[in-house]
């Protein structure tokens, strides 16, 4: 009877827990500096509160125009100012409310958005906070960070480790009053994806699904764009090992654009490199990857890849004149998932629970309210 009572309880406390939307909070623009930007309504209406009172309601069409001001925020619509000095607060009336943003300034550009969008200003820029669903958030990141032209199962695996990375930096920018930035720092989101259907069908046909280690802890779902071949563990890259994120053998990705790469560069330059980057072989040699130059000298490659704008660490050094030849396998830090042997690996039908597999060793695909689960 207590064992019955319990898989009852468990069973409430799981259906209550996956019913549960996570919202995320996501700086936009974060690369900018943005002191003015336009919001024009695409699809339903939004309410525009400032500082905390309702003001204003844009419909389809409609613009509104954001400035920073030294005493805080103006508003321009249909010809009239609003100010705020504490915060604008724009509120999607419906779920799929959608609304362009504009900026302006050194790169200007017009995005997509919808959720709701949180504005302050301070010394005469604006703050933008998106504030949206974690699998509409995923849908955006899907394509950003992936492009357009891909299958669905492919989309499958970059909807996982994207929902993967942000549950476990939701805290990234707690200082600065937010989860997660839209750059490269984060994970890339220019907002709704507008070039493929396939990326939100993706998050949604994945939804919740995360990628967890035998501890039951969210992974470290780190990738490149391609390994050369095998993949390298992450001590060799970063200092401390990962259980999950060790070297394997990948043929999926050795024919596709970024397995081999070249680059020439004068004889003078690459000794002169060498002849100030060589340091003693300690035992920083089995923790970093090293270029053995002789039996007890050798030159760090991370920052031979860094300082020289290599693809990856992986390279042979070939002298023809006056030049030195380098060429290289693959693209990136070389650990954890290889983005192009995924792509490849859709292509011949491999499903996407397998491709994860195939990257990261040991792992399993939860879905995230288990997480809490065993948390509580
Ligand atoms: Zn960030
Ligand atoms: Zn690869």
């Amino acid at each position: 009877m207590a064992r019955i009572l319990l898989s009852i309880l468990l069973i409430v406390k799981l259906t209550s827990l996956l019913s549960q939307d996570i919202p995320v909070t996501v700086r936009l623009f974060s690369q900018q500096k943005v002191s003015r930007v336009t919001l024009t309504v695409q699809h339903e209406s939004l309410d525009l509160v400032c500082d905390s009172l309702p003001a204003v309601t844009l419909l389809p069409g409609d613009a509104a125009e954001v400035n920073a001001t030294p005493q805080g925020i103006s508003i321009w619509h249909k010809g009239k100012s609003l100010k705020c000095r504490r915060q604008l607060l724009v509120v999607a009336r419906r779920e799929h409310s959608t609304y362009k943003i504009q900026v302006y300034g050194n790169k200007p550009t017009q995005r997509l958005y919808e959720g709701d969008l949180e504005i302050t200003a301070s010394e005469g820029l604006l703050r933008l906070v998106n504030v949206l669903n974690l699998e509409r958030y995923v849908g955006g990141v899907i394509e950003a960070e992936a492009g357009s032209e891909h299958t669905l199962e492919y989309y499958k695996v970059q909807a996982v480790i994207s929902r993967t990375y942000a549950l476990n930096n939701l805290r990234r920018h707690a200082t600065e009053g937010h989860s997660l930035c839209d750059g490269t720092h984060c994970q890339v989101y220019h907002g709704m994806p507008r070039h493929t259907d396939l990326a939100e069908a993706a998050a949604w046909m994945t939804r919740d699904v995360v990628v967890v280690d035998p501890s039951i802890r969210l992974i470290s779902a780190v990738f490149h764009s391609n390994c050369g071949g095998q993949t390298v563990n992450a001590e060799a890259v970063w200092s401390k090992p990962e259980g999950y994120l060790v070297s394997c053998t990948d043929s999926f990705c050795v024919a596709m654009p970024n397995a081999r790469w070249e680059k020439c560069i004068p004889k003078t330059y690459w000794e002169d490199y060498l002849d100030t980057h060589t340091t003693l072989c300690t035992d920083s040699a089995g923790i970093r990857q090293m270029m053995r130059i002789d039996s007890v000298r050798a030159v760090p490659l991370v920052p031979l890849r860094q300082d020289l704008k290599l693809k990856s660490t992986a390279f042979e050094v070939r002298v023809e004149g006056e030049q030195v030849k380098l060429m290289g396998r693959g693209f990136g830090h070389g650990v954890g998932l290889c983005q192009e042997g995924a792509i490849n690996m859709a292509r011949q039908g491999y499903r996407y629970n397998e491709i994860i597999h195939h990257y990261y060793k040991d792992v399993h695909l939860v879905p995230r309210t288990m997480l809490w689960f065993f948390e509580e």
